[in-house]
């Protein structure tokens, strides 16, 4: 299991700095989460304001 950023993302940023294991990075339109990295915390949704962190 790990989250996937669906395309409501708006690209602010605030979801990167709390991920603990430096799962995510900025794409190319939207962030984007190393599925390999994810230990599946949901702090990312928890400061996203679209909602846009999903479990996979
Ligand atoms: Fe990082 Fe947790 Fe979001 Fe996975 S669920 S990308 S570990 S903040
Ligand atoms: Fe995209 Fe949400 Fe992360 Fe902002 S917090 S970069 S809108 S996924």
């Amino acid at each position: 299991m790990a989250y996937v950023i669906n395309n409501d993302c708006i690209s602010c940023g605030a979801c990167e700095p709390e991920c603990p294991v430096d799962a995510i990075s900025e794409g190319d339109g939207i962030y984007v989460i190393d599925g390999s990295l994810c230990i599946d915390c949901g702090a990312c949704a928890d400061v996203c304001p679209v909602d846009a962190p999903q479990p996979e």
